[in-house]
């Protein structure tokens, strides 16, 4: 399955990976409440993606937020 992640602020294409099954720990979505998992985790059937909503790098910066961790940063994936 695809997981698609792009930026909740700016709308850009963050990253795209490739997943066998969705591991929720791995991929920080546990960290979610009930609200924050369907505001930010949208799956699409048509094309079997889930659809993620992070925050790009330069939003990040530009929203001087830096400092904070998001658990659905790729970064903590890669
Ligand atoms: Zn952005």
């Amino acid at each position: 399955m695809k997981i698609n992640y792009s930026c909740d602020y700016c709308g850009e294409p963050i990253d795209t990976i490739e997943v066998e099954q969705i591991d929720e720990e791995r991929l920080g979505f546990n960290c979610l409440n009930l609200e924050e998992r369907q505001d930010l985790l949208k799956y699409d059937e048509l094309t079997n993606s889930l659809n993620v909503l992070s925050l790009c790098d330069r939003c990040i910066e530009e929203l001087g937020l830096a400092d904070r961790v998001f658990p659905l940063n790729t970064k903590i994936i890669h």
